[in-house]
């Protein structure tokens, strides 16, 4: 291999710079991964879907290859670290949160499994905004992640797409997608040549009606306007007309007729973004000849559906005339499938079309696939009983559900090789392909030396997070001290402002003299969608009440606030590793699945949360006393917001520590560092809405994240055995078994 590197640089690797290295082994790999690409017997998986949020693939792909350890060595006997390889890679721009790692999660195991299944996706120019901290607020600038070299090679194919009347080529771009110790897939990228990335003016905003230089310049691009929205529009259907036009072309050359075409493709909807692939793939086979009431039937065999959500402002909804405008070949076959749904029922709420001309994307996924999945139990459950209870009733045969799951094989064995290494050598190797075997740690629950260790590792994986944060942001934080981390997109329902609430009246306690039991740092990791503007003074009010803090003498020895800029998943990697609690405090029925809660447990950390989302099933797999549960559950909250009858102010007057932190964020010390509309417009949020129901969960999160701490401070062995219980039961969440469930109940490839 020393050879191979040193023929490709031209020179001795210890001469080589990190770029000429880097370029070098992404050759390298390419090489390699190319050797294991098999040819398609039977069903091919499409997962089609509007993120992948892959994260760098080298050392993943060396750890998939099995190249890791030799790369690693001649890279140290050369003066050379990994570490320092990793930082010449950027991180690919190609999503936003949880569904769309999952979508990379789901990359890894299906070529992991020797399944044949692609990605369908969009390649963005600037992907997902980069984030930075200005004055204490968010700031976004386009995230240029395709300067330099590149895992994505041209297809060398375009396909032609038609959009308001006006033909564009969606030209395919192709990266190897490795499995571990397994086969080679492909994750399809459709870009237009003509996107310019020189419309893009102070910040990220843009012309956004020139569709032929900024088609594929953003994911999901600013849709608080009209214009916004169509794009949204225009990107989707890019997507899917380009990609069902090559999995109809793939199946032909495979020996498709299109009529057997649901035994050639499984398509896989990711949450609705690419919901149009129904009716677009409808359009195509009535094009090539089959009539349409056979076609809405081959499509429905082939696709399936996974839901992400239950709120209800995330359900797509695209007005009539928008459609119209934009996929005019479309309207016609939305109609026809329109007319199908109102001759099978009466019930309006299940309409493809609405009374306000509104076309429902999930209505038309749930009735026109053969299966709609759920992302956890409890999810699943809330879909089947209330949220889709009217399409339950209609279909009960379509509901299934597929708990979420993570790759081991990034999530532990490249993020946290100490551990990783440490596992082996108790339990051997066997975990990496069947997850299940780090149940065989259990048996180490009560030998000291053991426990030792593993705190040992996280000490130590607690300091190199210390180092990139005074290297990223010249901030120091105390490595003795807990880290608690809450780290996944800003969303009021996932309540970062929970979090703030509760550091606050930390805050007053120590002032009064109530001391913690330990220190500890709150870390957080967070974008805000930048039209939103609550979760952007959430963002504001945590940044500044982390000055405010490090500025008192008296706190800053028991708190620390810290912020990381611009959460993406090489982030995640260094701060999950380090986490000792993880904060999933989401109101319950709210999450749908969580995939953050399942990488922490992994790297040892116990959970703090709700009962929501699957939060429900890690307490299943480690039982009670390993975990810290509170608040309200899940039917609790849904009656509440049946009732109608929740009134934050009553709270916020009858609760005098409510009251007192609420106060806070808009009183002096915060005004006198922070944007007073800013922190006034969050108050006043707080004290006359509370949509996610803060207020009712604070005493019961304060309670029992300080029982936490002080666990953690008295009794660390006792802490030890939790965290290494939370290892030996993660093996459930790994993203294999979840595509085998995929694969045996909806998929049948191969
Ligand atoms: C896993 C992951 C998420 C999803 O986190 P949740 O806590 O499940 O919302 C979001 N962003 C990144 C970078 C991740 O790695």
């Amino acid at each position: 291999m020393k050879t191979r590197l040193e023929t490709l640089c031209k020179k001795n690797v210890a001469d080589c710079t990190y770029e000429e290295l880097y370029r070098a082994l992404l050759a390298l790999v390419k090489e390699e991964s190319g050797k294991r690409q098999e040819e398609t017997k039977g069903r091919k998986l499409y997962y089609i879907s509007a993120e992948f949020l892959i994260g760098k693939l080298l050392s993943n792909n060396l750890i998939n290859l099995g190249m890791y350890e030799e790369v690693d060595k001649i890279l140290k006997e050369n003066g050379k670290s990994m570490a320092e390889l990793e930082e010449a890679e950027p991180e690919p721009s190609l999503g936003n949160g949880g569904l769309g790692r999952l979508a990379a999660c789901f990359l890894d195991s299906l070529a992991t499994l020797n399944l044949p299944g692609d990605g369908v996706g969009l390649r963005y120019h600037c992907g997902l905004f980069h984030q930075n901290f200005k004055n204490n607020l968010q700031n976004e600038t386009p995230d240029y992640w395709l300067n330099g070299a590149q895992w994505a090679d041209d297809g060398k194919k375009t396909y032609s797409v038609s959009l308001a009347g006006k033909e564009y080529e969606a030209h395919l771009y192709q990266l190897d997608v490795t499995g571990y110790e397994g086969r080679t897939n492909k994750l399809n990228l459709f870009d237009l040549d003509t996107v310019d990335e020189s419309i893009i003016e102070e910040g990220i905003s843009f012309d956004k009606e020139d569709i032929a230089k900024n088609l594929t310049l953003f994911l999901y691009p600013d849709d608080s306007d009209e214009a916004g929205r169509k794009l949204r529009i225009y990107q989707q259907y890019f997507m899917v007309s380009a990609g069902a036009q090559m999995i109809l072309e793939e199946c032909v050359q495979r020996g498709c007729t299109l009529h057997d075409l649901a035994d050639y493709a499984a398509i896989q909807i990711n949450d609705t973004h690419p919901s149009m692939v129904i009716p677009e793939l409808i359009r195509l086979l009535v094009e090539k000849g089959i009539a349409f009431e056979e076609a809405v039937k081959i499509v429905t065999k082939t696709c399936a559906y996974t839901n992400h959500t239950i709120l209800a402002e995330a359900l797509e909804k695209w007005p009539e005339e928008y459609l119209e405008e934009v996929v005019p070949q479309l309207m016609p076959v939305i109609r026809k499938l329109d007319k199908i749904v109102k001759k099978k029922t009466k019930d309006e709420s299940v309409s493809i079309i609405d009374e306000d001309g509104r076309v429902h994307m999930a209505n038309m996924d749930i009735h026109f696939t053969h299966s709609t999945n759920g992302v956890a139990a409890l999810h699943t459950e809330i879909l089947k009983d209330s949220e889709l209870n009217n399409f339950y009733k209609m279909y009960p045969e379509k509901f299934n559900n597929k708990t979420n799951g993570i790759t081991f094989r990034r999530w532990l064995l490249s993020c946290n090789h100490e551990l990783a290494g440490f596992i082996e050598s108790l339990i051997g190797g066997g975990f990496k392909k069947d997850a299940m075997e780090l149940r065989k740690l259990a048996a180490f629950e009560s030998d000291k030396e053991v426990l030792k260790r593993l705190m040992e590792i996280k000490a130590d994986n607690k300091k190199k997070l210390a180092e990139w944060i005074q290297k990223k942001q010249g901030v120091s934080v105390n490595p003795d001290s807990m880290f608690s981390i809450q780290s996944k997109r800003l969303h009021e329902y996932k309540r970062q402002q929970l979090n703030l609430l509760y550091l606050i009246h930390q805050y007053f306690e120590i002032k009064e003299g109530h001391l913690p039991a330990a220190p500890v740092t709150a870390v957080f990791g967070a974008k805000a969608a930048p039209a939103y503007r609550i979760a952007k003074d959430i963002i504001h009010a945590l940044l500044t009440l982390s000055e405010v803090i490090a500025e008192d003498a008296e706190v800053s020895k028991w708190i620390q606030v810290v912020f990381i800029e611009n959460y993406n998943v090489t982030a995640a990697e260094k701060m999950i590793p380090a986490c000792d609690l993880s904060e999933q405090i989401s109101l319950a029925s709210k999450e749908a699945s969580g995939t953050g809660n399942m990488k922490f447990m992994l790297n040892g950390a116990v959970t703090l949360g709700t009962l929501d989302g699957a939060n429900v099933e890690i307490r299943d797999c480690v039982g009670d006393e390993n975990i810290y549960i509170f608040g309200q559950n899940s039917p609790q909250v849904i009656r509440r917001y049946e009732r109608g009858d929740y009134c934050a102010r009553e709270w916020y007057e009858t609760d005098p520590n409510i009251r007192r932190a609420v106060d806070f964020i808009a009183g002096e010390q915060m005004m006198g560092k922070g944007d007073k509309k800013s922190l006034e417009r969050l108050k006043n949020e707080l004290v006359g809405k509370d949509w996610f129901q803060t207020f009712p969960d604070f005493s019961a999160y304060a309670v029992r994240k300080n029982q936490a701490v002080a666990d953690y401070a008295v009794n660390p062995e006792k802490w030890a055995k939790m965290a290494l219980k939370n290892i030996s039961g993660a093996g459930f969440f790994s993203s294999d078994r979840t595509i085998e469930e995929y694969n045996k109940d909806i998929w049948h490839l191969g």
